[in-house]
This record gives structure tokens, sequence and C-alpha cells, in this order.
């Protein structure tokens, strides 16, 4: 973080200064009081287990120069103490104005999926020329958001940010900070539906993200969603398509996938024909490539470059990462499920394995699905069936219900199993599984799936 001066964190928090001075300095901020270092500024927040408050004064022992604070208290000799109304309002002033001294493009990026994994894959095209600040794991909320912003320095040419949400109102939010030049929104998909009631409702969470966008800035859609494709003509933004069908700005066609080396496609780009290989497996990658491509050809990168930017992308932690152990090979995704992304993960067991492999899909609960839940995993069951699957594995409460679509849609009974727990279906798999077998592992983060593959690892 470049310097800021108290007087600027009292000005644009709008806050009372209670102790110290007006011209003293920071050079880093945080809201975790067990990693404050010496002379960092302080901001309490109120979680559901904690509240920062109480740890204001530890915080000052170890050092922290200055703190915000919502909470009635007088202030601390030699320290900086600035009230305020509410601190997460004021962590999201100060971020926003923080980002108000850089004049460099930011690219904001938000949908039900693929967030992260377009933020990577826009990172790994932006690098090729610029010096790129991005979103560091999944850090996309509203704390998230303002942290990234302050990890902004002089040297940095483009920012490219994650936005997440769970309802209404959030995205504003967020877009009200990072104020992107170029907003990209992957997919509207299910995630969150329990909360948001609809996909139409989703659709206006994620287009809250316009709101924030500059006046000239440039909004890319994927045209193979088809709510998102059934917003052309309609925005007031500058506007691209990406995608798959005719017709789209960026249109992918004579695509070729490579199990797990990847998928490989052609796009025509002024006039002139690419062919372009993106190293991640999943039709689903190459979707986000596509933004990734028209984000680097809007910030004017060399389309060579911008190729082999894709080229050089590396997929995140516990995202369809395959793990090779003595012949067997599992993909893991155990970073998450929704119904989007676990049909993803199917396709992507079934390009990895050749005809001769088992397939073998151990699925967990998607959660926080409301009313369709039921409906959802019985989907899900019955799409792993259509694409003959060898066998399905499932943990948890809900994803009976994806064995029952399964067998509905015609699977064998003897090709699927139900788990109580992930040890459970751990110890039965160990067993079970022998060289050849592709596997997928896939659950929402609830349910911690990881720890069946930690199980395979280390015994197989
Ligand atoms: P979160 O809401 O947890 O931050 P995210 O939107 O950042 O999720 P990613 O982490 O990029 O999503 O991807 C999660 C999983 O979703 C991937 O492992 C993959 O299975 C699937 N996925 C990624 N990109 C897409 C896409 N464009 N369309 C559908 N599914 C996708
Ligand atoms: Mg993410």
């Amino acid at each position: 973080m470049e310097i800021l001066k108290c007087k600027e964190i009292v000005k644009a928090v709008d806050g009372k200064l209670l102790s110290g001075s007006l011209e003293a300095e920071f050079s880093n901020i945080t809201t975790d009081s067990r990693v404050v270092k010496n002379g960092d500024f302080f901001i309490p927040l109120v979680g559901e287990k904690f509240d920062g408050h109480d740890y204001i004064l530890s915080s000052f022992e170890k050092g922290a120069a200055g703190c915000l604070t919502h909470r009635d208290m007088s202030g601390v000799d030699g320290k900086i103490v600035i009230k305020v109304e509410d601190t997460l309002a004021a962590l999201r002033k100060l971020a926003a104005y923080y980002r108000q001294k850089f004049d460099i493009p930011f690219v904001g990026i938000t949908g039900s999926v693929g967030k992260t994994s377009t933020k990577d894959m826009v990172y790994s095209v932006l690098s090729q020329k610029y010096n790129v600040l991005r979103t560091q794991g999944n850090f996309n909320n509203e704390i998230g958001v303002p942290l990234t912003v302050f990890n902004l320095e002089s040297y940095h040419e483009a920012a490219v940010v994650e936005m997440g949400m769970s309802g209404l109102g959030e995205i504003s939010r967020l877009t009200s900070i990072v104020r992107p030049d170029i907003a990209i929104i992957t997919n509207i998909g299910l995630s969150h539906i329990e909360k948001l009631g609809s996909r139409q409702n989703i659709l206006r969470a994620k287009m809250e993200i316009l709101e924030g966008l500059k006046d000239n800035g440039l909004v890319i859609l994927n045209g193979d969603d088809n709510l998102l494709s059934g917003l052309k003509g309609l925005l007031k933004h500058r506007t691209v398509f990406y995608g798959m069908e005719d017709g789209l700005d960026y249109q992918a066609y004579n695509i070729s996938s490579q199990g797990e080396m990847g998928t490989s496609f052609e796009i025509t780009i002024g006039y002139k024909d690419y062919k372009v290989h993106v190293p991640a497996p999943g039709i689903h990658n190459m979707h986000n490539a596509l933004a990734a491509i028209a984000v680097g050809v809007e910030l004017n990168i060399p389309v060579e470059d911008i190729i082999k930017g894709i080229g050089e992308f590396l997929p995140g932690k516990m995202r369809l990462n395959i793990i090779d152990l003595n012949g067997i090979k599992i993909i893991n995704d155990a970073y998450n499920a929704s119904p989007q992304s676990m049909e993803v993960a199917i396709n992507v067991l079934k390009d990895v394995a050749n005809s001769n492999n088992r397939t073998i899909a151990i699925l967990g609960d998607m959660l926080e699905l409301g009313d369709i839940s039921v409906k959802a995993h019985r989907d899900i069951g019955k799409y792993a069936a259509m694409k003959e699957v060898s066998y399905i594995f499932t943990v948890g409460k809900k994803s009976k219900d994806i064995l029952e679509g399964a067998i509905e849609a015609g699977m064998e009974k003897d090709r699927v199993l139900h788990f109580e727990d992930n040890a459970e279906a751990g110890k039965f798999l160990i067993d079970f599984v022998k060289p050849g077998d592709v596997l997928v592992v896939k659950g929402s983060r609830g349910m911690k799936m990881e720890e069946i593959v930690n199980l395979l690892t280390t015994e197989l």
C-alpha cells in the first residue's frame, strides 16, 4: 500500500479524530488483529463470533499505530483513534478513496461460477504487458475487495478484481469501490437461489456491477448464457459477447478437447484467424479464456501476446486439479459445487478418461439451493447417468437425490452407493479404486470433500 495520511483517512471515512496527529502516516491496513505489525492501521469489524473492537488494545500492544472504532471510547495516548458510525462502511469508503488515486484500468468480474478462474485468466493475459494487481485467492466479498484494493502500489498498471455476493445490494457496494473500466459477468447460474428466489433476481444482483462502471467502460458478457444474451442492445454501455454461438463478438469455433491437456479453438479477431490453446480441462475454461481475450483486445495487448498469456494460465487450488496416483487419476474439484459446476465436473471427468477407463463421480451435497434442492440433485444424477459415468458415489444428506435421479435415468443400482460421511466413503474407495480409474471429487464447501482426496492420496 502507498502511504495514507491520517487526515486523508479522517476525511474519506467521514470520521472524528479522538487522538493523535492528522499528519501521521500509514502504509498498511489490516482488519485482523492477529497479524498486526508495527505501524499498522487496524480496522475492527464485527463478525458472527467476534467483535474486532475487543482487540483494539491488543492491536496497539502489538504495535498498531492507529485504529477506527464505532464504539464509544476515548482517545489513546500516542495512537491515532478515529470514531466512525460503522467500521465496515468506513472500510468501504476508505478503499473507494484509495482506489481513486490510481489512474489505471480496473477489470471487475462477477457471475455465478468461474469468477476466480476468469480473474486468473485475465491476469495471465494482462501480465504479458502490464504489472497487474489481482484478487488473492477468493477475497471477493465486502472485506476481501477493500483489502485487495489496499494492495495497490504505484507500480501497478492494471487491476483485476473478483466480486462475489450472496444477496441483492452486495455487488452494488463492491462496484462503488472498484469503479471498473471493464465489467465481466461470467454467467447466471443457481448459486444462492435460496436467498434470491429466482434466476431473474440473480441476474439483477449481478447486473449491479454496471452501477460502478465508468461511462465509457466496456461490458463483457457470456453470450452462451440465455439470460445474459437477452441483454443484447439493452445496455447503455458498450457491450461485447463471447461464446460458441454464431455471431458473437468473440466466437470460438473448431473447438477440440484434448482431455486433461485442455482445449483448443480458433477465433477471428480483426479479420484474422488465430489458434488458441487453453491449458486447463473443460469447455468452461474456454469460456473463461474468451472473456480474457476480450479484455486483452480492449486494453490493446497484441493478439499474439494474449494467446501466449492464455497458454500460461495456471488453475487455482482444488479447482479441477488433476492428481496422478499410481495410474489412478483424481480430479480434485472439492472447492465448491453448484448445479452448473457439477455438470462441468462430470464433463471434465468424461473428457479426461478414455473409453476403457472406469469413470467414478464422488459427489457431495450442493448446499443453499432452497426449494429447488431436490430437483437440482436429481438432475445431476440424471446428467451423470446420461453421460454414462461408470459409478456414482454420494456423500451427505441431500446427495441421496443424485442417486435417485441416476436410477430413474436408467443407471443400474449396483453402480451407485451412498455414504454418510467422507471417512466412510474414503475407506470404501481405498479398496474399490484400481489403476486406470478416473475419479472426480466434488461437493459444496461445507462438505469438505478434500478430506476424501487427502485420504486417497495418503493411502493409495
Ligand atoms: P466462488 O463463488 O466460490 O468464488 P467462482 O465463481 O470464483 O466461485 P471458480 O472458483 O472460478 O468460480 O470455479 C469453481 C468451479 O466452477 C470450477 O472448478 C469449475 O468446476 C466451475 N467453473 C469454472 N468456470 C466456469 C464457467 N465459466 N462455467 C461453468 N462452470 C465453471
Ligand atoms: Mg471465486
